[in-house]
């Protein structure tokens, strides 16, 4: 037997660069390499002391059980008291699912929904798993290009243009993975009425970087700001990247019951619930102080702008972040000679230099690449100089 065992659609899905990246970075230095690596898109941060004290209680609790296959009652309550508080979305618990990790909620939903011949629309820059997931589930990716006169941001008119018969979903990431590019509440607005006249198109508004927003601007979610649309909304969100707790695997979302019904279906058929002792976390994560949120931001803002302005004296061109921790810089001008593409441009590197990047066209943007800038400035300024050298080359 071989590969040509495969199913036909996961013969179509190209492997996550952001986790093979990294893992090509891992290996080199198992082999004694020294490696910087700003390839995943992970904070550096420690999961606050508070959030790991309620993983231990649950543990002396004995909550090491089977829970709810999408999510405990208690981890919902204080999951709609979130949505109430800070998006200003009035939930039921029955209209939240909680899944392990955000990934693992994006993909549900996808899986609940589409037959073959449905549509996605994914804006571009675009995180490398939405088209994946897409033709994983059996729909077709709808790949639309916004570029840097956009702003790298969807406009109300190449939406329109995109829509047709066969769209099921759109899906929205703001801040953007990997431009960091915020949608202002004008820009969703426009966005929304566009979905007005095409009542047949669910929304997932991924927010997983809702809290890593930087000074002059502000996060908003397209439920909140057009409530016409909330009964094709599904709002996704995480605790990986606001509390640090990518390994503890818990994502959630918020939509109208029959999709979330429909997910559930799905989780009860294959993962079942998210680990327990994740959720009792959880729980403690959203009611428990966000003091610590202040002092990550400002150490990701310092981070940014010296990152950019390093970038910017290479000569390297990018979209300012206004959220998340991603620059998203122009290579197009360095390549051609010795390194044709942006995939060669972040190989070359990382195998001369040892500084491990994505390339752009992981995202559907070639002749770019994304740097993650949630690293110790340390570990930054070694990156800036390797870069240099590699460029001047
Ligand atoms: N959406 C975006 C845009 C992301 O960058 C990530 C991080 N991998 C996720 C969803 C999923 O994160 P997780 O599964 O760790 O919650
Ligand atoms: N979201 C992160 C990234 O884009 C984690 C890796 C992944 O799941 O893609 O790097």
């Amino acid at each position: 037997m071989s590969e040509n065992y495969l199913s036909q659609s996961l013969l179509q899905v190209r492997p996550s660069a952001t986790i093979g990246m990294s893992q090509k970075a891992r290996q080199l230095m198992e082999e004694g390499r020294d490696i910087i690596m700003l390839s995943q898109g992970e904070p550096d941060f420690d999961t606050p002391e508070h959030i790991k004290q309620a993983a231990r209680e649950a543990l002396e609790l004995g909550h090491t059980r089977y829970t709810n296959v999408d999510g405990t009652a208690e981890l919902k309550a204080a999951i709609c008291e979130k949505f109430q508080r800070d998006n200003g979305l009035a939930f039921g618990v029955d209209n939240i699912n909680v899944s392990p990790g955000g990934k693992a909620v994006i993909f549900n939903a996808l899986m609940a929904t589409l037959d073959s011949g449905d549509e996605v629309i994914i804006p571009a820059p675009c995180w490398v798993s939405y088209p994946e997931m897409t033709r994983l589930c059996g729909g077709s990716p709808v790949i639309v290009p916004c570029g840097a006169e956009s702003g790298y941001k969807l406009t109300a008119e190449a939406l329109e243009r995109a829509i047709t018969p066969n769209t099921k979903w759109l899906i929205l990431n703001s801040p953007s993975n990997p431009t960091g590019v915020c949608m202002t509440p004008e820009d969703l607005t426009a966005i929304g009425k566009v979905l007005l006249a095409h009542p047949n198109v669910l929304i997932l508004s991924d927010d997983i970087y809702e809290h890593l927003i930087y000074s002059g601007h502000e996060f908003c979610t397209i439920a909140e700001l057009v409530p016409e649309l909330s009964d094709r909304v599904l709002t996704m969100n995480g605790f990986s990247k606001a509390y640090a707790m990518t390994g503890w695997r818990l994502g959630y979302a918020g939509g109208p019951e029959w999709l979330i019904s429909a997910m559930r279906k799905v989780m009860g058929q294959s993962t079942s619930n998210p680990s327990s002792i994740s959720q009792w976390a959880g729980i403690a994560a959203l009611r428990g102080s966000h003091n610590f949120m202040d002092e990550w931001r400002t150490a990701f803002e310092i981070r940014r702008d010296f990152v950019l302005s390093a970038l910017k004296n290479m000569g390297v061109s990018c979209a300012v972040p206004g959220g998340a921790f991603y620059i998203f810089g122009d290579c197009e001008k360095f390549l051609g000679g010795r390194i044709e593409t942006d995939l060669e441009f972040t190989e070359v590197l990382l195998s001369e230099q040892g500084v491990a990047l994505v390339p752009g066209s992981a995202f559907h943007a070639p002749g770019h690449f994304r740097l993650s800038f949630a690293s110790d400035m340390e570990t930054l300024k070694a990156a800036m100089t390797r870069l240099k050298l590699f460029l001047e080359r």
